[in-house]
């Protein structure tokens, strides 16, 4: 038996590449996004009581993890990448129907559009639904997971003079906390957790439309090196 879905919207996010997002919502406050609502589910009705919400579950479509053939076991990076485990004990993208939820704030509500922050989801994510989080029955308080029992440790992130310089004409442009964004989400260590990076080779990613670039001068810091307007 299968049954179809269809997105009720389509996620408008601060992340155009799949690097450097955040392993799950919430690590990056200042990563910000819009969800634009498909119709029926644009009409004012679909969102009544929602102003009264401060945080919603997203179920959403790893679009661009989709595979043919389901995968039993994965590798999560937080687990060093060479560790594997049955793909239910992960939040791993590659999943049996590509299905992804997170917890992301509800900042405001305009007509047929959700502006949301705290998000981990890559820009064009298909959504499917959208549930009101509800503290007293989603938060588990002897809750205990001993494969993620901790948000990962931040690492250092740093600027040269330049950068720094550049990262704050840029968010002046946006109108967007981009350098909170950029230290929120370089904090938690983007690279593989296997690879230990040479001093010399440069990291990237798009945020926004600005591409993002650092280097390792050693494995437990970061130094963003250029912020620049992406070339359309
Ligand atoms: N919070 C969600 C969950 O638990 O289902 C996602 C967790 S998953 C480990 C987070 C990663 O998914 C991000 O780091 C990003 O690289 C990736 N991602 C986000 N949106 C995606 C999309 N539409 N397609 C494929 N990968 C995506």
């Amino acid at each position: 038996m299968s049954y179809s879905v269809t997105p009720i919207g389509i996620v408008r996010s601060c992340f155009k590449e799949k690097f450097a997002i955040p392993r799950q919502p919430q690590l990056a406050p200042a990563a910000r996004g819009v969800l634009e609502l498909h119709p029926p589910f644009d009409q004012a009705h679909a969102l009544e009581g929602l102003e009264q919400v401060s945080h919603v579950w997203l179920l959403f479509m790893f679009h661009q993890a989709l595979e043919a053939e389901p995968r039993l076991r994965v590798r999560p990076p937080r687990l060093g990448g060479n560790r594997m485990v049955g793909v239910f004990a992960t939040r791993a993208t590659h999943r049996p129907n590509g299905i992804g939820q997170s917890v992301v704030r509800l900042e405001r509500i305009e007509p047929g559009r959700l502006h949301l922050s705290g998000i981990d989801l890559l820009d064009g994510t298909p959504v499917l639904d959208i549930k009101p989080y509800v503290p007293y029955a989603d938060s588990v308080a002897e809750a205990r997971n001993d494969l993620a029992a901790a948000a990962p440790e931040p690492i250092a992130v740093h600027w040269t003079e330049t950068s720094l310089e550049q990262v704050r004409r840029e968010a002046i442009r946006l109108e967007e906390p981009l350098q909170a964004l950029i230290e929120q989400c370089l904090a938690q260590d983007p690279r593989p957790a296997y690879q230990t990076p040479a001093p010399d080779r440069r990291y990237g990613t798009r945020l926004w439309d600005v591409d993002v670039r650092w280097h390792y001068p050693d494995p437990a810091s970061i130094t963003v090196v250029e912020v620049s307007r992406a070339e359309r």
